[in-house]
């Protein structure tokens, strides 16, 4: 999701590709379409040392998304893993890893994610998952079974610009974001809301995207990046100053919204 479209994916491994992978992965019953892996990351999971892995699509077209291969299944251009693979390569990386992000492309497309967090959590592992927050269903089911330790959500835009940022115009997404807030501010899990600061939004549209998360214990703003965008027409636009950056958390700080808000990516 929004962090690894600075970096994309890559320094993933990879793997063979084809489709005898998928059919292994059919044969356990097992659908997860995986599409990168990273063994060690320091900065996917706040705190931890994790491994990250990338699933493949997404329900959202965010013009900013940096991930375009994931999204639009370039089978082509990614690695393919089959369970088995990433759960072996999980396992043996177990000894200096604290825990398994599970990024995308949107990993809540993917109806066997909870299935994949509990094999994770077998290992005795944390799981971290990055959602754009459209399957509240999913999220508060892995929230209740204690399949997800920490969640970091996106909140792309201040509501009545939601369908611009996320190239989409689906209520149905929009509501299930709506809920899928809800549920993360009424959890007892760690949890942080994530927005881009795209050029194009005032600092008032930030302060309203804060509002839409009010009483957040994190809220992190992630520094937009031009680079390999989706919509490459706005590959001209560039990223707010940092001290623009400084000013609109000020803002938000000072307004008591959230209870803390942090600077990414910068
Ligand atoms: S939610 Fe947006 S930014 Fe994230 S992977 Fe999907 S299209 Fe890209």
């Amino acid at each position: 999701m929004e962090r690894r479209k600075a970096g994309g994916i890559q320094g993933q491994e990879n793997l063979r590709q084809g489709n005898s992978d998928r059919a292994g992965a059919k044969q356990q019953g097992i659908t997860m379409d995986i599409g990168g892996f990273q063994r060690v990351s320091l900065i996917d999971y706040p705190g931890k040392v994790a491994s990250v892995v990338f699933t493949i699509g997404c329900n959202f077209r965010c013009w900013f998304c940096q991930n375009a291969d994931l999204v639009f299944k370039n089978y082509d251009k990614l690695a393919r893993y089959t369970q088995n693979e990433i759960m072996q390569k999980i396992e043996e990386a177990k000894s200096v890893i604290d825990g398994v992000a599970i990024t995308g492309g949107e990993p809540t497309v993917q109806k066997d994610l909870p299935e994949f967090a509990k094999g994770v959590k077998d290992l005795g592992l944390l799981v971290k998952l990055d959602t754009n927050g459209t399957n509240p269903n999913m999220l508060e089911s892995m929230i209740s079974s204690g399949l997800a330790d920490y969640v970091a959500m996106d909140v792309k835009a201040p509501f009545e610009k939601y369908y611009e940022a996320i190239g989409i115009g689906e209520q149905a997404l929009l509501e299930n974001v709506k809920k899928s807030i809800a549920i993360l501010l009424n959890s007892n899990i760690d949890y942080e809301f994530r927005t881009t600061a795209l050029p194009n939004f005032t600092a008032d549209d930030f302060v309203e995207i804060a509002k839409q998360v009010k009483g957040a214990k994190l809220y992190s703003l992630q520094q937009f990046d031009n680079k390999n965008i989706l919509d490459s027409s706005k590959s001209g636009m560039q990223p707010l100053k940092i001290e623009e950056l400084n000013g609109i958390k000020k803002k938000i700080e000072e307004a008591g919204i959230v209870k803390k808000c942090v600077i990414k990516n910068i």
